[in-house]
């Protein structure tokens, strides 16, 4: 039956909440097998791991050190404590999250008032610019090269303007290359003094041989800097919710870790991301697996004629030749989710998640059918 909603109140709110863009997240599995009328389907919008998990993490979560019963450790002690082994970090530097999205917040609430600015890319790993603006900050948006690529000039000036956050993720979602060593140490030389800048490294497993491991090279830069991670991607946790942050000093995870939710963390993300820490060869089998596909995958577009950005990540991202929205619906009525880029300038730019070869070879095939008519 309708529920009759009354009218709305004139109950003030928050008016940077009630202003907020919505976050734009992957459809799920059920609404695309209604509207295609498929089983199948091949999920390629939200950047999960088509291998799934370690068999140690499932072996974990039916053993008797899961107690659903007992609140879990607000501080995740056992967790930080096995990263802060394999960083070689002091575990009072890092502050684990229900995903690597709450320490996005955390970071804000931590560290903005309203008016402060923000830097970051354009186009954008939403949260970065919605937890900053639930903040009541003011978003400056750097846009990608014509070459599909990081602006280091404009973001140069962006951050030696002294914004109070800069929010960078490298590797880039959603366009996919990382910095590389040089350009990250210009990012670095280009700090100030009061600004807090923000690596998120969501994909860092995927990245190739030699790349930055923003954890090695900002340890010794002197400015006060965050690293994210998580165990959504190259690990496969997604549905459990498990990242962390890794923060210059002590006082700023301090500050961090009381904007958070004291239980935030539940018992089977520790659980599982601990046994997933013990499995780091199923993670390093399962990223060059990607990493293989993601090549293939790259050079099947191509040869569509689409213009496909560098990709040191779990997906691709290209300028389709046209409204990826409408692509993205043909993809749909043939059970394949992709994700269409939203934001102004950028309508033309599919992403698509690197999938198992199979879903892989069912894009490709369904692109045939789609560009060669
Ligand atoms: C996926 C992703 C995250 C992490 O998400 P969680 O699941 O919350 O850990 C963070 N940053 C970027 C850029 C991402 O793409």
């Amino acid at each position: 039956m309708e529920q009759s909603v009354k009218p709305a109140s004139s109950l003030p709110l928050n008016p940077h909440i009630a202003a907020l863009p919505p976050y734009n997240a992957g459809m799920n599995i059920a609404m695309a097998r209604a509207l295609s009328g498929r089983h199948d389907i091949a999920r390629l919008a939200s950047n999960e791991n088509p291998d799934g998990c370690s068999p140690t993490v499932m072996a974990a979560l039916a053993s008797s050190s899961f107690e659903p019963w007992r609140y879990a450790d607000p501080a995740c002690t056992a967790l930080r404590s096995a990263l802060g082994e394999k960083l070689a970090v002091d575990p009072g530097q890092i502050v684990a999250g229900n995903g690597s999205e709450e320490m996005i917040a955390a970071i804000s609430r931590a560290v903005l008032v309203p008016g402060a600015s923000v830097v970051t890319t354009v186009p954008s790993f939403g949260l970065h610019e919605i937890e900053p603006l639930a903040a009541g900050a003011d978003v400056v948006k750097i846009p990608m090269t014509p070459e599909m690529g990081f602006d280091l000039a404009a973001l140069e000036t962006a951050i030696a303007a002294r914004p109070r956050i800069v929010f960078i993720s490298s590797p880039w979602n959603p366009v996919g290359p990382g910095l590389d060593h040089p350009s990250l140490q210009r990012l670095i030389g280009a700090v100030r003094p009061g600004t807090l800048l923000v690596l998120d490294e969501a994909y860092f497993e995927f990245a190739d041989p030699g790349a930055p491991d923003g954890i090695e090279v900002l340890r010794s830069s002197g400015i006060d800097y965050v690293v994210l991670r998580t165990f959504s991607k190259a690990y496969g946790l997604a549905g459990l919710r498990v990242g962390y942050a890794v923060c210059s000093g002590l006082e700023l995870p301090r500050v961090v870790a009381a904007a958070k939710t004291p239980f935030n963390v539940n018992a089977a993300a520790q659980i599982a991301a601990i046994a997933a820490l013990a499995d780091e060869s199923w993670m390093r089998a399962s990223a060059s697996r990607v990493r293989a596909e993601r090549k293939r995958a790259a050079a099947a577009l191509a040869g569509f004629g689409f213009r496909v950005a560098q990709s040191q990540t779990n997906f691709l991202f290209f300028d389709c030749k046209g409204d990826s929205s409408s692509l993205a619906t043909d993809l749909l009525k043939q059970g394949i989710i992709v994700k269409a880029w939203r934001e102004t300038s950028y309508e033309r730019y599919l992403r698509v998640t690197i999938g198992s070869p199979a879903d892989n070879d069912r894009l490709i095939a369904a692109l045939h059918g789609l560009m060669d008519r």
